[in-house]
């Protein structure tokens, strides 16, 4: 059993109606690291919430067996308003349709409110530091109003993760490997977690834009670090990464087992949990940074045929798909070529295999950062 078991109502958004956020706690309330786990914030994207269900497992096993060290708290189902978002047979769940806001957009950027509130109050002591940061932190949400449901789902789930050491959001791509996001700052740790996930791509973040859940958690310790240099020393108290558990379709046990046992040993690297998780394993990729990643967009409509298979390296310049135009000339035969413009590993693509003019149907991890992605928001929409 966990040690507790929160319910957290989401305001009703119409008479007769209301959402219910469960949050499960394993270990003794307080003890750190603590870690916090969210599974299909993005609701359409469920290879998370079969691997919470195995984690869940695990977390009983090992609460059973005294082997909690820390505190983990586990969300299992992060957004129950996309996952009510059925239409016509289709679970969309990605926008608030109240807002048309994304889900994993949007959250409250606590720095500036959390650095008037320390500047001048920090010393010699990091641990002190640390603490009073966090006080500052969990202060500035509180006073932040939330009153809609989707606002308030975010606050709820900011809330449970802001006094966390580590955060990992569970998501999955449309038709794509593992891979994940995480801070430059924290090249290390999303490294290491990229090498025991077996990752295909680890995207380093700096600026992504748009506030989503890993930057909300993790991005007001190193502008805090950097804003209050001369008070006293500011570590990154909390690392946070965006897991994508490879594409919608990638559901099933035989996974959901295989990744639950990878965020258990990392877990237990980050003393989270006791056990021994053997070696590390060799990482499947280099680290490469996110203003490298290469959305490759279709030219024009079609039906996109793709020319490479995920986890090819391509080179600049590749053939990587040809977009074939139904009604064109000549009869049958007329088809765009599709380059990608960097060298890297293509991890992902569209899941749709009719494509609109501007859509992104490929994603290439570059090494190199690409002139047209220096600055906005790096992110897909
Ligand atoms: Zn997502």
């Amino acid at each position: 059993m966990p040690t507790a078991t929160t319910r957290i109502d989401l305001p009703s958004p119409a008479p007769g109606t209301r959402r219910t956020l469960l949050a499960h706690r394993y270990g003794q309330p307080g003890a750190r690291p603590r870690a916090y786990l969210q599974a299909a914030l993005h609701a359409d994207e469920i290879p998370g919430l079969l691997v919470a269900q195995h984690l869940l497992l695990a977390l009983e096993r090992a609460q059973a067996e005294g082997r909690i060290r820390g505190e983990v708290v586990l969300v299992p189902v992060a957004n129950p308003i996309g996952l009510n978002q059925n239409l016509n047979g289709r679970l969309l769940g990605r926008y608030d349709w109240e807002s048309t806001v994304n889900f994993n957009r949007g959250f409250p950027d606590l720095a500036g409110a959390a650095l008037e509130r320390v500047r001048g109050r920090l010393g010699g002591d990091e641990a002190v530091n640390v603490a009073r940061i966090r006080t500052a932190l969990r202060e500035a949400l509180a006073e932040l109003p939330a009153a809609g449901e989707a606002e308030c789902l975010k606050h709820e789930l900011l809330g449970l993760a802001l006094d966390a050491d580590l955060v990992l959001d569970l998501h999955c791509a449309g038709e794509s490997l593992q891979h994940l996001y995480g801070s430059r700052w924290q090249t290390q740790e999303t490294s290491a977690l990229g090498a025991e996930l077996g990752a295909a791509a680890v995207v380093l973040e700096g600026e992504p834009g748009g506030v989503c859940f890993d930057y909300a958690c993790a991005s007001p310790w190193w502008k805090l670090r950097q804003e209050l240099a001369a008070e006293g020393p500011v570590p990154l108290a909390c690392f946070a990464a965006t897991v994508e558990l490879r594409g919608q379709a990638d559901v099933s046990d035989e996974l959901a087992c295989a990744d639950a046992a990878a965020l258990v040993r990392f877990l237990q690297r980050r003393g989270v949990l006791a056990g021994d998780p053997g070696p590390l394993p060799a990482p499947v990729c280099e680290a490469t940074p996110l203003e490298g990643l290469e959305w490759v967009t279709a030219p024009v409509a079609g039906v996109v045929v793709y020319r490479r298979q995920l986890g090819e390296r391509v080179e600049a310049g590749d053939l990587v798909a040809e977009i074939v135009d139904p009604l064109g000339e000549p009869l049958g035969a007329a088809r765009t070529p599709v380059r990608c413009a960097t060298s890297g590993v293509l991890f992902g693509r569209a899941i749709g295999r009719l494509v609109r003019p501007g859509q992104r149907i490929c994603k290439v991890a570059g090494a190199e950062p690409l002139p047209a992605r220096t600055r906005g928001r790096l992110l897909a929409d």
